[in-house]
């Protein structure tokens, strides 16, 4: 609304109050209410469902309860309405509709910078995290440009010839009986450390880790680095930069189990993930200049939570497949207050764009 629309029309009260919150009226937010560190949570398959069976697991624990701000986020890819974790991970990394199994890609084929690179270009460290392959779609999304996610080669090549400074999941046994050391040589061509046991984590040496290890029933997590140990690692290797980092963590083995409908992984997987958003939450709230970002890439499973002849959680399931159901997103640390109300996925790169950026307009 031009603003002399709103002198005109000053005489109601409840038109001056909505004219003085036009983006015009309001200051630019200071340079302080800007993160520093920004992490992504995916909870792989996680509908709104599946964060109420993770707040009854977790119960006083749950820790997206935590999360000051509250946002529900349609996630249709451009060329279905329901979206694989490609081409929904690649809206979140670059801000663009693609279509179903596109990487880093728009809808025409043409590769689009994600967050990743844009913090890789500030300096800034930069980590994906994942309880599954590597190279699987959602982390993949964030630094790889293909059109084909099932591209194995292609995709650990990107990676390892990337600006990523730390990856971590499983797939090791991908590479064959005599694999890993094939692998190892050719992360060491390009500075990276490989690590294949959790407890060599601590010491991996260098500037770049890549932990691979051996792939778990239905994406759960490994045994000695699950989701919550591997986000502390990453944050701790992460925030010795100066400049800051950009993180995503996922966990797959929510949207995994809800494939095979088995209601136990989930569960297990619920509760890692809710523990690492806990991680990554206290993480945050010590720090003072990270925003955190929790939500679930599409819906698995079309899942509902009802209670057994006991009235104890029981886990029931619509479908094998993903879903078109929203998904929730919960939001802490400097920027929060931009991740309320309803919102294409699309809009979480462009909002995290504009905070990282130090373009984010007031509202
Ligand atoms: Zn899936």
């Amino acid at each position: 609304m031009p603003r002399f629309r709103c002198w005109l029309l000053a005489a109601s009260t409840v038109v001056v109050l909505s004219c003085r919150s036009a983006p015009a009226t309001l200051p630019e937010r200071p340079h302080a209410a800007l993160p520093k560190n920004i992490v992504l949570m995916v909870g792989d398959g996680m509908g709104t469902a599946h964060f109420a069976a993770a707040r009854l697991l977790r119960g006083e624990a749950f820790a997206a309860g935590r999360f000051p701000v509250t946002g529900l986020v349609s996630t249709g890819s451009a060329n279905s309405l329901v979206t694989d974790s490609a081409a929904a991970a690649t809206a979140m990394a670059t801000g663009a509709k693609s279509n179903n199994r596109m990487l880093g890609l728009d809808a025409s084929g043409q590769p689009l910078p994600t967050l990743v690179e844009q913090a890789e270009a500030q300096g800034k460290a930069t980590g994906l995290v994942t309880t599954t392959f590597f190279g699987d779609a959602t982390p993949a999304a964030f630094a790889v440009h293909t059109a084909r996610r099932d591209q194995v080669a292609d995709i650990v090549s990107q990676l390892l010839g990337g600006g990523v400074d730390l990856i971590a999941g499983t797939g090791a046994e991908l590479f064959g009986t005599n694999g890993l050391p094939a692998l190892r040589d050719a992360a060491a061509k390009h500075g990276w450390s490989l690590v294949t046991e959790p407890a060599a984590l601590a010491s991996a040496p260098g500037s770049k880790a890549l932990a691979v290890f051996p792939t778990q029933r239905n994406d759960g997590d490994v045994p000695g680095a699950r989701l919550p140990d591997l986000a502390r690692w990453a944050l701790e290797r992460l925030s010795t930069d100066p400049e800051g980092f950009f993180l995503v963590l996922e966990h797959e083995g929510t949207d995994k189990a809800s494939h095979v409908n088995a209601a136990e992984d989930l569960k297990t997987s619920l509760r890692s993930f809710d523990e690492a958003v806990g991680v990554v939450a206290d993480f945050a709230k010590r720090r003072g200049n990270t925003l955190v970002l929790v939500v679930g890439d599409h819906e698995t499973g079309g899942l509902r939570v009802v209670a057994d002849a006991t009235g104890a959680l029981s886990l029931e399931f619509g479908t094998t497949l993903h879903t078109g159901a929203l998904v929730p997103l919960f939001a802490l640390g400097p920027g929060a207050e931009r991740f309320g109300g309803f919102y294409e996925n699309t809009e979480i790169a462009r909002k995290v764009r504009a905070l990282s950026q130090g373009t984010a307009p007031g509202f």
